[in-house]
Formats: structure tokens, C-alpha cells, sequence
């Protein structure tokens, strides 16, 4: 449990100002996180590191010369906000474009893929690396779809060093693929962690017992079993691990060589981790296995969660070099960094301040008439909220018609506010975007927002649209759905409605956006109503699959609704 708290809201924020405060010549507070006290040279690619707050020293302890260049710090557990990653973008890019790393979890894919999707209509170029380094989430053919654990740690202390050694945007994040895919990490855990404030843990594990595979915010693992000697936890570690070895001495690189990592989750102890490292370390050697700089200690916590893991990054020569180079952080350094001077950085972007870009007056007038779209999505919206609720409550939790109602309004009032301020088309959608996402939480307020700023890219802030803009942002919107969630059609969500919707679209389409988006919603609607034969797959509802069959899906209910009424909307 936390003892020291002022209150639970504000217990993210507040270690952040204290870690701030403790570290004034490397860190500085800045609108949705952390970003390095001094500037990123100018050409440098900058990288962004983030995710949850509740696992110090990910993500805020870790930047600093030679690994991260800023954090966007979430609440306990959950991903920063699509405008707190944008922001400290902003406060870090300086020309060399970004990579923005993150543990693979839908929410961080979410928000971090939508500011993404903004920050690249701006023109900058953005690199997005997920790692997944725990075995026990996927199987090892799908390496890439497992979750991130501790594994954050090698893959940007690898993709820092190569930064600051010089690498280009290309370079860094080919470097941070490359880390990843050889990393591997699994962890146990002996009892669950508690919110600060909360009087319950999250979950629990049995006294005497280990959750085996256990994610670091209570995902189920594999299976239980009782804890036993601390040699047998080390054992049961390294042979998790090594059964993923690469082979030694062909093409790749890979000698033996390991760098390794005995990561306490938040309660264990020093020295408990040194008894069970020593195990490791005999397991090593009998391997013929070198670890290379290895590290015992708390790199990846999980608030107060009593729970080991264990990773080794299996390296060749590039990787080891990057993984022994000096770095500077508050929560890990080691060797020495060049010492020229670096400049402090020179203020602070914060979106409450920044400019709206100058338009054209065709691009006003169709941003008028975009805030009058979100108007009216905004009153829809209202109108469904408590069907679209009970339709959730079924199977999923119970949110969607609020969501949907704080989404719309949100975008509704940020986009009027943008349009008072002389934005044009491009701009406005491009906000509004990002204050539907921030103003609804959940999953398909970031899809919906993510589908508002990409349909924004389509449009200008110097000329007006035409019919074949409208469609074309549509189209740009539902993409963006497809890419960011990466549902397919019959894992029942509004993809379901959104993809036949678009094809009926462009089928119908022949100059008049109106009618063809009101044929196109009649399909989607079909389509809505159909998802109500099948289970969920993805999303929250999906542990209660079956439970959703005979009720159609929420989020495609509402996407064809609104394309209804958007497609009357345009013929009026
Ligand atoms: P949450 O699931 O976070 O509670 P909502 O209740 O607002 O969010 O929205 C639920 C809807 O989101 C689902 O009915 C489904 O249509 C949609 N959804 C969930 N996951 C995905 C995904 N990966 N891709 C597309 N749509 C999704
Ligand atoms: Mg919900």
C-alpha cells in the first residue's frame, strides 16, 4: 500500500514535480511530462519514452543524455493522453524527427499512435516503437505482439546511445527494432500492488504461492505454483529465458554474449534479488553464457507489486556497444558522458499557448461548417447516449454513450473555439481531434479521435473542399480506425460497420457527398445490427465474448448512427 499521499488524484503529478525538483539539472517539467533540461542539438532525433506512471524508474528516470530526450507521464497505469505525448514532443523535436517508445499495451498503442497521426500532418517524422519483451504474453513467432516489461530498460538505453553516438532517425530506429527482437523477459509475481489510496490490492496471489507470467499490472499469466527456494525461482527464470536463445556464431552476430537484467517489481529486496542473482549467475557460466554489465536492481516496477523478472538481451557487437555507453539519468547512469557544454533549453511549448496557424477564408468557411458537423454529432450523440450505455453495459463497461457524449462535446466546443480563432479546416479538425480523444477516454474515443485528425490532414488551412474532400477525409478517418486499433472485420467492433461503410462510399460516390454517405450509413447500419450474431474478440468486451452475442456491438451501433445523420446533415 502507499503510506504517503496528499490525495489519489494528484499522486502521479505530485512525484513527478518531486522527481523534478530532485534532478533540476537534468529534467524539466513540462505540459503532460518530463523533457531534458537541456536542448536536443539541433538535427538530433529526439527520443520520446513513456507509458503509465506507478513503474518508476520507467519512463520519467530515464531521461538524460544518452537515453531519452522527454516522457509523457500517464496516470497510475494508463497511458498518457494523446496531447500529453504530443506536447512533450514538442517540447523535445528539434528537427531530427522522433521515435516514440512504449511498452506494447492497446492503450499506449492508442494514444501515442494518434499523436502520431498529428504530429506527422505537421510534418514530422515519426517512428513508433513498441517493445515486447515478455515471453509469457505470445508465442515466440509472434514476438512482436507480446507485451513490454522490462525489457524497456536495454531497448532505450540501446536506441539512446545510438542517438547520441550520432545515428539518424533511420539508424536509431532500426537499432531499437533490432534490441527489442533480442530481448526476452519473464516474471513472476508473489502478491499484487495497490493504488495509492485504494484499500484493496488490485489482485492477489495466494500466500506462499507465485503468479507465474504474471503482466506488471496483474495480467493473467500462465499458470501458479508454490513460490519454493529462492535457486528454484532463479531456475525457473533462466530456463523461461534461454529456452528463446538464439544460435551462437552464424551470420547474426550472436556469440553468448548477454546482457541481463534481475528486475524487482516494487517490493522485493536488494538483497533477496542478489540471492536469487547469484543462482543466475552460476546458470549463466554453466551456459558458457557472458553477461555483459548486468544490472540487479528495480527498473520496471509495479507500485508496490512483490514480483521478480528476469531479461538478457542477446547481443552482437552493435547492440553491446550502445548497451555499455556512458548514459546520465536520474535513476541510471554509468561512465562518463563528453562533458562540452550543453545548452540549456530555451522555453517551454505548452499547447494553451501555441499559435493557430494562419489560413485562407475558404478553409474558414468550411471550418464553420466542420463545427457545425460536430455540433450536430454532438447532439446525436446526447440523444443516444443512455441506448449506446445499455448496449455497452452487456458485455462490455458500461461507458460508450458517455464516452461518446464527452468525446463529441469536447471536439464540438474546441473546434468552435478554434474556428473563433481564425483556424481553418485542416487546423480545426486537427484539434478537434484531439479533444475528442482527451475528453472521452476509452477506446473509441482515441479511434474516434484518431479518425478526426487524420480526416483533418486531408484538408487545408489556405483553400476550400469540395464533395470529393469530404469523402476522401472519411475514408482517411476509417484508415486511420483500422491502422491505430488494428481490429479486422468480425472481431465485432465498429470496424464491422466502418468497413462496409467506406466501400459503399466509394461505390456510391459520383459528386454528391450527401447522398452517398446516406446509402453508405444504411449499409453500416445493416452491418451494426449483424455484429449482434457474433461474439467479441477484441477490446473490453471481449472477456465476456460470449455474453455479447444477441446484442449488436456498441461502437458500430454509433459509428453508423452518426454517418447517418452526418449524410442528412450534407444533403440539407
Ligand atoms: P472502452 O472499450 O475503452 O470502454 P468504449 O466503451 O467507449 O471504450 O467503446 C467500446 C467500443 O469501441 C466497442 O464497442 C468497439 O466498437 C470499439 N472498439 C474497441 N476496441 C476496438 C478496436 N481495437 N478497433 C476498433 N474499435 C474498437
Ligand atoms: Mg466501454
Amino acid at each position: 500500500m502507499t503510506y504517503l499521499l496528499n490525495t489519489p488524484d494528484d499522486f502521479a503529478d505530485e512525484a513527478i514535480r518531486g522527481l523534478v525538483a530532485a534532478h533540476p539539472d537534468l529534467l524539466v517539467e513540462v505540459p503532460g511530462g518530463v523533457a531534458r533540461a537541456t536542448q536536443t542539438p539541433s538535427g538530433q532525433p529526439a527520443l520520446v519514452i513513456g507509458g503509465g506512471s506507478g513503474h518508476y524508474p520507467a519512463f520519467a528516470g530515464w531521461v538524460g543524455p544518452g537515453m531519452g530526450h522527454g516522457a509523457p507521464c500517464g496516470n497510475i497505469f494508463s497511458s498518457p493522453s494523446a496531447s500529453q505525448v504530443y506536447s512533450v514532443v514538442r517540447n523535445c523535436e528539434n528537427g531530427g524527427g522522433v521515435i516514440l517508445g512504449f511498452g506494447n499495451y492497446a492503450g499506449d498503442v492508442l494514444h501515442f499512435g494518434l499523436a502520431a497521426e498529428k504530429l506527422r500532418h505537421e510534418g514530422i517524422d515519426v517512428r513508433i516503437i513498441t517493445v515486447s519483451d515478455d515471453i509469457a504474453s505470445n508465442s515466440p513467432e509472434n514476438h512482436r505482439d507480446r507485451r513490454g516489461v522490462a525489457g524497456d530498460l536495454p531497448v532505450f538505453k540501446i536506441a539512446g546511445a545510438a542517438i547520441e553516438a550520432g545515428a539518424d532517425l533511420d539508424e536509431a530506429e532500426r537499432l531499437a527494432w533490432k534490441a527489442n527482437d533480442a530481448t526476452r523477459s519473464f516474471g513472476l509475481a508473489f502478491d499484487g500492488c495497490t493504488l495509492p489510496g485504494a484499500g484493496e490490492p488490485l489482485f492477489h496471489v495466494d500466500k506462499g504461492r507465485m503468479g507465474i507470467g504474471l503482466g506488471i499490472h496483474g495480467e493473467p499469466g500462465i499458470s501458479e505454483a508454490r513460490i519454493g527456494t529462492a535457486a528454484e525461482v532463479a531456475d525457473l527464470l533462466f530456463d523461461k529465458v534461454i529456452a528463446e536463445e538464439p544460435p551462437r556464431n552464424d551470420d547474426a552476430g550472436y556469440t553468448g554474449r548477454v546482457a541481463v537484467i534481475l528486475n524487482g517489481l516494487g517490493t522485493v529486496k536488494y538483497e533477496e534479488l542478489f540471492v536469487v542473482y547469484a543462482r543466475i549467475a552460476e546458470r549463466l557460466a554453466d551456459h558458457g553464457l557472458t553477461a555483459v554489465r548486468p544490472e540487479v536492481g528495480e527498473f520496471v516496477t509495479s507500485l508496490d507489486m512483490a514480483g521478480v523478472s528476469l531479461t538478457l538481451v542477446f547481443l552482437d557487437e552493435e547492440l553491446e556497444k550502445h548497451w555499455l555507453a556512458p548514459v546520465v539519468t536520474s535513476a541510471y547512469s554509468r561512465g562518463v558522458l563528453p562533458t562540452e557544454e550543453r545548452p540549456a533549453r530555451e522555453g517551454i511549448w505548452d499547447a494553451a499557448k501555441a499559435e493557430i496557424p494562419d489560413s485562407g477564408a475558404e478553409s474558414r468557411a468550411c471550418a464553420q461548417k466542420i463545427a457545425a458537423v460536430l455540433d450536430m454529432f454532438r447532439q446525436v450523440c446526447a440523444d443516444n447516449e443512455a441506448e449506446l450505455g445499455r448496449l455497452d453495459a452487456v458485455a462490455g463497461d458500461g461507458d460508450h454513450g458517455q464516452g461518446m457524449a464527452f468525446g463529441s462535446r469536447g471536439a464540438a466546443d474546441a473546434a468552435r473555439a478554434a474556428v473563433d480563432d481564425g483556424a481553418g479546416a485542416r487546423t480545426t479538425l486537427l484539434i478537434a481531434g484531439e479533444a475528442w480523444a482527451q475528453a472521452a477516454g476509452g477506446t473509441s474515443g482515441a479511434l474516434w479521435g484518431a479518425a478526426l485528425t487524420s480526416a483533418g490532414g486531408v484538408f487545408t488551412d489556405a483553400e476550400g473542399a469540395g464533395e470529393h474532400t469530404v469523402v476522401d477525409a472519411i475514408a482517411a478517418g476509417i484508415d486511420s480506425i483500422l491502422r491505430l486499433g488494428g481490429a479486422e472485420p468480425g472481431d465485432k467492433t465498429m470496424v464491422d460497420a466502418a468497413v462496409p461503410f467506406r466501400a459503399s462510399l466509394m461505390d456510391a460516390f459520383d459528386g454528391d457527398a450527401g447522398a452517398a454517405i446516406t446509402q453508405a450509413a444504411q449499409v453500416a447500419r445493416r452491418a451494426a445490427d449483424d455484429t449482434a450474431d457474433i461474439a467479441a474478440r477484441l477490446g473490453r468486451a471481449r472477456v465476456l465474448g460470449d455474453k455479447s452475442v444477441g446484442t449488436p456491438d456498441p461502437g458500430a451501433l454509433s459509428f453508423s448512427i452518426l454517418m447517418a445523420a452526418l449524410g442528412d446533415h450534407l444533403s440539407r
